[in-house]
Order: C-alpha cells, then structure tokens, then sequence
C-alpha cells in the first residue's frame, strides 16, 4: 500500500517509524513531515489546509489511505474532502471530530447520554456567564469552546481569575474559539488518559498513558503541550479501563451514531480519577503527543491493519498486541517554552542517544544544510522501553543526556507518579 501521513509533529515522527516497519507499507509519505520523518519514508511540502491539494497528490502518488496525525485538519474536514474523492482514510469526518472541536458539543452529548463528566453551563455573552460564575463555588473552570492548542483553558482559583478568563474569551481575545465559553464545575483527582480505535459502532482499547503539562519539574509552571509521558498508565487498573469503555467511551459512540454522526478514529478520553469513579475531561479524537511517542513503541501488532479495519468500519475480531515492557518519554525543548522561543540552535548526537537505547522522535526540527537546528516550541522526544517505569525512565535520561544540545531544556522528574506507584 501507499500511504500518506498527515502533519509534522513528534506524534507524526512515531507514527511514520511504525507505519514504514509494516509488511504491507509499500510507501510511504508524509506530508509536511519534518526530518525525523524522512527518515522513514518521503516528505511531501503540501499544505494541508489546501484539501484540494492533498486529494490532487492522493491521486497523482496513488495513495491507498491516508491516516490523520492532527486535530485541525480533522476539525476542518480533511477527512471530508478525502472521502468525497473517494480516497480512504482513518481519522473522523468534520461531524466526529466536534468531540474535540467544540467542547459545548461533546457537554451536551455527555448530557444527553449519561456520560459522567463535570457539571457545566454555556455561555455566549459576558454579563450571564459572570452572573452565574458570582453565584456559584470556587474554584471553577473557565473553557473556551472551540480550538486553542491547550490554551484555551482557565482553572480559577479565584472568582477574579474566572471573571478575567470569562471577558478575555468572550471579548474576544481568544478568536472564534473563545466565542462562546464553557464554565465547569471542578473536578478532583488523578488524571490519565485512555485511547480507543474506533469503526463508527466498535471501540477496541489502544492503552493508557499519563503525561506531564506542566512546564517545570514538580508540576510547576505553566501549562505546555505535554513534557513528557509514560504508558500504560498504572492508576487505570484492569477494573478502571473496563469502566471507562463502558461507561464512558460505548455510550459516546451509541450517541455520535445514533445522532447520524458515527465516529471513527482514535478517541482519546481525558479522564479525572474522582472518588466517584472516572470522569471524562475532554475528548481528543487523534493520538496525542506526547502519548503517540509511548503508544507506538509499546504496540507488537501491525499499527496498518488496526488503521485499515477502523477506516472500514469493521473492528470486529481486531485485538492489538502490546509488548510486555512501560514506554517513557522525556521531551526536549527549546528555551522561552511555552512561551516564545529561540530557534536554530544546532542539535547534536541523536544517533549516540539512540546508540544508547532510545528511540529520539523529532517534534520540532529543520535541517540547515549538514546540520539539524531547533524549530519550535517542543523539539525532541526521548522515547525509551523498559520492564519498569523506573527502568524506563533511568534508560530515557541516560540517552537524553547523550544529546549534545545545550539550548535545550526537559523536565527531570517524568514518571514521577508512576515511580512512586512502583516504590
Ligand atoms: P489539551 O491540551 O489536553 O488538549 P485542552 O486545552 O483541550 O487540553 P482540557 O483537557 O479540557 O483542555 O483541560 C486542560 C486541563 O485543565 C486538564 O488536563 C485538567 O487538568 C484541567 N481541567 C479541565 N477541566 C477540568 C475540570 N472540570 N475540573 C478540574 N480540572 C479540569
């Protein structure tokens, strides 16, 4: 088969290296992809907002399936275009992918099909929202409804936070995804999130992971796209991941069908480990990244077939196999993230990392001639395997640190909860 693989990202970077290593990926292509991608198979420089290009090089490469790394592309209907050209793909249609698009959607699904999550309200004008904020308990949390990269999220401490969060979305200061605001009650607990391969009406479990948001060691900081994350994710024991694909992700696929919009794709749930059992945060309806970068090392089966079945519509007697081992991540990025960042520093020494054990995903990178320079906010992910997350993460560092660097920055503690659990 050919295959074209859609974005730029570390998650990307792992997805190509588990594409090209199956028997039935005759070619592959990326596109934009980045240098860790080429690595594996043929960058093509499309722009993947222009969908009438992409279908155009479907043809002109005869690509067999396209496979979604993204949510944007998702959200703006890529998957859409595709299908409509007659071109297969795994990822959902523009209609799915609202479980991430529009947080106000996948509330209302919650409402409608009894899926525990936080209490909330909807909000499109400033004066109502503040209204209901002064009458109800602190803290609070303050959502834009559409996409903002992860930043579109307010956990207010204090009645001043949220009615600030409130009039920054609402006023404007977010764009057309903070034109309306989600404001929820505040959920406690552990977090963790679990991935689901779904065909429209079966979901099939694709592990569990846990990452890190937080920019500085200790969970300090600010919040970031991810630094770093470990599966499987020990606090979602066997009884917990049962629960959640019962209670949580079935009735979100019974819904999105019985709604006339089935999803298919990979549903990543966000989940709150409350006392009162988990509780779903937020939808994603594509790997995550950093969590792609510990799923695919960990995955023993064929990553094609579990894409192809899905994209089908046919799951049924699809069991992915994992290897008996934890993968850890540590990502490595430039300085000033997530805030802005200072690029083109020269990377060193990936190939004596990965000498060292590690596989070394590429998030954010560009080659300047012979040399490979930093690009972007997150730049490397460490990925390393091992019986124990303790051993995981011993084997990571001890790679990282062979990355001759020296702009770039990670947090030392990932794994932190987990190699706690193991003590
Ligand atoms: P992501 O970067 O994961 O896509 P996002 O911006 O889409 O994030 P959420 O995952 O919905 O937003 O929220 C971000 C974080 O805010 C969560 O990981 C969680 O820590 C916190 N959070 C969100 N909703 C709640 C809630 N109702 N109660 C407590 N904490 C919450």
């Amino acid at each position: 088969l050919t295959l074209l693989l859609i974005g730029a990202g570390g998650r990307e970077h792992a997805l190509a290296w588990k594409l090209a290593q199956s028997p039935l990926c005759r070619r592959l292509l990326i596109a934009p992809g980045n240098p860790g991608t080429a690595a594996h198979g043929t960058n093509l420089a499309l722009d993947v907002t222009d969908h009438a290009a992409i279908v155009a090089a479907c043809r002109q490469e005869g690509v067999d399936v396209v496979v979604v790394g993204p949510e944007a592309p998702l959200v703006a209907g890529l998957v859409d275009a595709l299908s409509e050209a007659g071109i297969r793909a795994f990822g959902p249609n523009a209609a799915a992918a609202q479980l991430e698009g529009s947080k106000a959607f996948t509330k209302e699904l919650c409402r409608e099909f009894a899926i525990p999550t936080a209490g909330f309200a909807r909000f499109r004008a400033v004066e109502p929202a503040l209204a209901h904020l002064r009458a109800g308990r602190i803290p609070v949390v303050v959502k834009a409804d559409g996409l903002a990269a992860g930043k579109g999220v307010v956990v207010a401490e204090t009645l001043g936070q949220a009615e600030a969060a409130v009039e920054t979305m609402l006023g404007g200061g977010m764009g057309a995804a903070g034109a309306e605001v989600v404001i929820e009650d505040c959920m406690v607990g552990e977090e963790a999130s679990l991935f689901a391969l779904c065909d429209g009406t079966r979901a099939v479990l694709l592990g569990t992971a846990q990452d890190h948001k937080r920019v500085h060691d200790g969970d300090k900081g600010p919040n970031t796209g991810g630094m770093g994350a470990y599966s499987p994710a020990p606090v979602l024991t066997p009884d917990l991941e049962a629960e959640v694909m019962e209670r949580i992700i079935r009735p979100t696929l019974d819904g999105m069908r019985a709604r006339g919009t089935p999803f298919s794709g990979i549903l990543y749930a966000g989940l709150m480990l409350t006392a009162d059992g988990p509780m779903l945060i937020e939808y994603n309806t594509r790997f995550g990244d950093p969590e792609c970068e510990v799923l695919m090392p960990r995955l023993a089966s064929d990553l094609v077939p579990l894409l192809l079945a899905a994209a089908e519509g046919d799951l049924s007697g699809v069991t992915p196999e994992w290897r008996d081992e934890v993968a850890l991540t540590v990502i490595m990025a430039a300085p000033g993230y997530p805030g802005p960042v200072a690029r083109g520093s020269e990377i060193r020494g990936l190939s004596e990392a990965e000498a060292a054990g590690a596989l070394v995903f590429q998030a954010s990178t560009r080659r300047d001639g012979e040399r490979l320079v930093a690009e972007g906010g997150r730049v490397l992910a460490v990925t390393a395997l091992g019986r124990t997350v303790r051993e995981a993460q011993a084997k990571a560092y001890a790679a990282l640190d062979r990355i001759d660097w020296p702009e770039g920055f990670c947090r030392r503690d990932i794994g932190w909860r987990a190699v706690a659990r193991e003590t």
